[in-house]
């Protein structure tokens, strides 16, 4: 039976609608319907930010909605402090819209939390939060940030998902939600960071046939990308028709050459997913690296849960 993801996390003593009208209260929650036992793949990303997940697993997440697996991407703040003019209540609306419309066209599902933009910390409500969505989910993948990263935000993100990743299986931690009997397997998001450890991706995705629909869904966050977000100003989409198609063309090409660097860093790699040949023409990449804390795949386990390698 579906069954709106939230009302159920949120108590199971009270009615569903009482349930469901505190988590709106507390977290912003809208229902989110978890997806039916049709054994597919459920996969569930976390992003500090909403762009966050769509930038380093969108490709990957349209690969996976197409063959009718269930994506959802959280957005763990409402990214409020996320541009150079606007702020509060009306830029999170605007950024749950834009959000919106990209996962339409990713085909995949989304939900942002209700906590501040600047304000994510790895606290146990928090904590319960997320380990709470990933058993409602029934996840089978979980994907974040790593907790080294220059942004706080990713940071906590990032241990927030570390946190959750044994805890989803011990039955008396959030207890209103039946704990997970098979960990799922946990992967981070590449940055550029060194220090303590540089990204060591363990699966490198060609996303040259969705690249395309990635473009269009990241150019509908003009916000934060065309406009600049945070650290934006007026000049970047001035009133001229002609300038503002420029800027989009150039924000497109920004984002088509940041997949190429990531097929080209990660080029070795690619080639042991892709036999001979095939890894030299992939153009576009995204790669993700195994945690150690969650399920550990061998490689036969990693090409079933990333379908994309036959
Ligand atoms: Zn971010």
């Amino acid at each position: 039976m579906k069954q709106p993801l939230l009302p159920k996390v949120a108590a199971g003593c009270f009615s569903l609608l009482l349930a469901a009208e505190l988590f709106s209260f507390n977290s912003g929650f809208a229902a989110v319907t978890a997806p039916p036992d049709d054994g597919k793949l459920r996969i569930i990303c976390f992003g500090a930010h909403p762009d966050d997940c769509e930038l380093q697993a969108g490709g990957t997440a349209a690969m996976w909605a197409a063959k009718g697996h269930h994506v959802l991407f959280v957005s763990v703040s409402n990214g409020d402090i996320g541009h150079w003019r606007d702020a509060g209540g009306p830029l999170a609306r605007r950024r749950k819209t834009e959000v919106d419309a990209a996962h339409k066209i990713l085909g995949i599902k989304g939900e942002v939390l209700d906590i501040h933009d600047g304000e994510v910390l790895p606290t146990i409500e928090n904590r319960r939060m997320l380990t709470r969505l990933i058993r409602e989910w029934k996840a089978d993948i979980v994907m974040g940030h790593r907790p080294n990263d220059y942004h706080p935000d990713h940071r906590y993100t990032g241990v927030l998902m570390q946190d959750a990743a044994y805890m989803v299986t011990v039955p008396h931690f959030c207890p209103d939600v039946p704990h997970m009997k098979k960990n799922p397997a946990f992967f981070y998001y590449p940055d550029n960071f060194k220090k303590p450890n540089p990204f060591q991706p363990d699966v490198v995705v060609s996303i040259d046939s969705v690249m395309e629909k990635k473009l269009d869904a990241l150019a509908i966050m003009e916000s934060q990308f065309a406009e600049g977000g945070a650290n934006g100003s007026a000049e970047l989409m001035p009133s001229d028709p002609e300038k503002q198609k420029a800027r989009r063309a150039a924000v497109r090409e920004g984002f088509d050459k940041r997949n190429q660097n990531i097929a080209n860093r990660f080029r070795a790699k690619l080639g042991e997913w892709y036999p001979g040949e095939q890894s030299e023409k992939v153009k576009h990449a995204e790669a993700f690296e195994l945690c150690e804390y969650g399920a550990q795949p061998n490689q036969t386990e990693l090409k079933r849960l990333f379908p994309f390698f036959d």
